[in-house]
């Protein structure tokens, strides 16, 4: 298993875990881009946006509902805040299994670099 967020997964490395379920797991960036900066994933390992199929619809559903619930819980949801997800080079993924961004707690500029 080369994924690092596979071995996240298993615990085989560490994170600041800040949620979990059967599907779904979240942790703080080891690098933040804003004062709240969290990643969801799901648990079973997809490459890229481009690697879900119809069936994974409802748990990509998932991921964005569960930052929905994170924002909620660590207060940033009332001022706002902005989930990402890069797909590939051109996108700025670096982790080659899909992850959405949640960052909060400062204002976010428009457009992204
Ligand atoms: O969208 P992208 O693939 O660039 O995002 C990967 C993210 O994973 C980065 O924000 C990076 O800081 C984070 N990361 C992490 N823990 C690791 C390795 C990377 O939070 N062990």
């Amino acid at each position: 298993m080369d994924c690092l967020f596979c071995k996240l997964v298993a615990r085989e490395i560490p994170a600041d875990i800040v949620f979990e379920d059967d599907d779904v797991i979240a942790f703080r960036d080891i690098a933040p881009q804003a004062p709240t900066h969290i990643l969801i994933i799901p648990k079973r390992h997809i490459s890229t946006l481009n690697d879900l199929t119809e069936e994974d619809c409802a748990l990509v559903g998932r991921l964005q509902f569960t930052a929905q619930k994170i924002a909620k819980e660590v207060g940033i949801a009332d001022d706002g805040y902005r989930v990402v997800m890069n797909c590939n080079e051109d996108g700025g993924q670096t982790v080659y299994h899909i992850h959405m961004h949640l960052l909060g707690g400062r204002g976010m500029a428009w457009p992204p670099g």
